[in-house]
């Protein structure tokens, strides 16, 4: 095992550089905290994020952007459209962030845009080590980890973090178990040049197997978020460029004219993943190493952030995390306070998510109710927006 030296020891080694981990690297650097990032270079992320307006206000905070518009495309109104040939259908619904007292639900981000900014931000920033290799191994001797480098060098700190995705090392090294779903569907996703703008409205086709989701991406661009089984969308990935685009404008209802496809087509299997805890150990997790979802409602990353909002609050709150009990403390601390929010938003983005895809009579009743209630019952409508948008952790 390879023991890390004082010279490279922090307080605070970070593994993983998605989205989660640089939000997390940057707000603790410019909170003056001494951090080891271990962030390995990863294929560019084509997807896009709809973020609600706390989180937008969060990145808005790191000084990432002064108005979140320079950057992304404001979502001021959803429109559901029933597209399935169900018995009890749900009525074309409206809803608009003005009727909830907002100036928009979400905004939408490039991934990749948004990396390039929090990573341009770190660099400036002397306390935040960045070492650009993967981690290979984890250990701990008297409660200080270490984590050894693709390199065989190694990096020792008080508290671990795992911002390293769904298949999180780090959860496996703290021994978190995790209870997993794989769905019969995947995502297709990809950009979109449609022949009418979108405006700043997403429209979802509900279809029996999963939405078809157009979100606005600015001017007639629309980034496209196609779930369905998993072979039907290995068949349409294949298929010539002409024939998909057929399948998106018949599959969009020909509302919105002819299609052109404006990037690579990506697939994404689907699943569900809960960490049976958040932090242990002297380790805690955030973003998908924690929980991850299909992409029904936009939840993701926004609960990805909240980790982070919280993670930071609780590191804040101590000058300095040095010994092993305080990094055993605040994980277990992290993990009371991750725990409801978690566990709220995961329920229900399943609930949703098995709702669009029900064959099931009663299902469909409580479903196409359900929005037949939310479209007539304004007090119902403001608390489904509540629940959506991360309210009440
Ligand atoms: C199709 C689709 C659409 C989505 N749309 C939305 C949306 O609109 N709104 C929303 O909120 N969410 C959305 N999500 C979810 C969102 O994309 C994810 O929650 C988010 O990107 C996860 O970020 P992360 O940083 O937690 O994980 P990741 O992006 O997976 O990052 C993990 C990082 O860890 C690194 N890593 C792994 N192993 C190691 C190791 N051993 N050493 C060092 N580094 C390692 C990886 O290289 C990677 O860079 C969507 C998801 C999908 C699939």
């Amino acid at each position: 095992m390879a023991r890390s030296t004082k010279a490279n020891r922090a307080e605070i080694a970070i593994v993983g550089g998605g989205l989660a981990g640089a939000s997390l690297a940057l707000a603790l650097g410019q909170a003056g905290r001494d951090v080891a990032f271990i962030a390995p270079p990863a294929p560019r992320d084509q997807r896009t994020s709809a973020l609600m307006l706390p989180t937008a206000r969060f990145l808005q905070s790191l000084g990432l952007f002064e108005d979140a518009r320079e950057i992304a495309t404001p979502l001021e109104r959803i429109r559901l459209i029933d597209a399935t040939k169900r018995l009890i259908r749900a009525p074309e619904t409206l809803f608009d962030a003005r009727s909830a007292g907002l100036e928009a639900f979400s905004y939408n981000f490039g991934n990749a845009d948004l990396l390039e900014r929090l990573n341009g931000a770190i660099a400036k920033l002397s306390n935040i080590k960045v070492v650009a290799e993967k981690a290979v191994g984890f250990s701990q001797v008297d409660g200080d980890w270490t984590v050894t480098l693709s390199s065989g060098e190694s990096v020792g700190a008080a508290l671990l973090v795992g911002a390293d995705g769904k298949k999180s090392p780090v959860r496996q090294a703290l021994g978190i178990t995790v209870r997993n779903h794989d769905f019969a569907q995947s995502a297709l996703v990809c950009d979109l040049e449609l022949g009418r703008d979108l405006g700043p409205e997403s429209v979802e086709f509900h279809y029996p197997n999963g939405p078809f989701t157009l979100v606005p991406a600015g001017g007639s661009t629309a980034n496209l978020v196609w779930v369905d089984k998993a072979d039907a969308l290995r068949h349409a990935a294949a298929l010539p460029e002409a024939e998909l685009m057929a399948e998106m404008k018949r599959k969009s209802l020909n509302l919105y004219g002819d299609i052109a496809l404006r990037s690579r087509v990506f697939v994404f299997p689907l699943s569900t993943l809960s960490a049976n805890t958040a932090g242990r150990n002297g380790g805690v997790l955030v973003g998908e190493a924690a929980h991850a979802f299909p992409p029904i409602g936009a939840q993701g990353l926004n609960l990805g952030l909240r980790d982070v909002e919280d993670l930071v609050e609780a590191i804040k709150a101590s000058p300095r995390i040095d010994t092993a009990d305080q990094a055993m403390a605040l994980s277990e601390a992290f993990a009371r306070k991750r725990a409801g929010d978690i566990d709220r938003t995961t329920r229900f983005v399943d609930t949703l998510f098995r709702s669009l895809l029900s064959d099931l009579l009663p299902q469909q009743m409580v479903r196409a109710g359900g929005i037949w209630a939310l479209k007539l019952i304004p007090p119902l409508r403001k608390k489904a927006f509540e629940v959506g948008m991360g309210a009440g952790r």
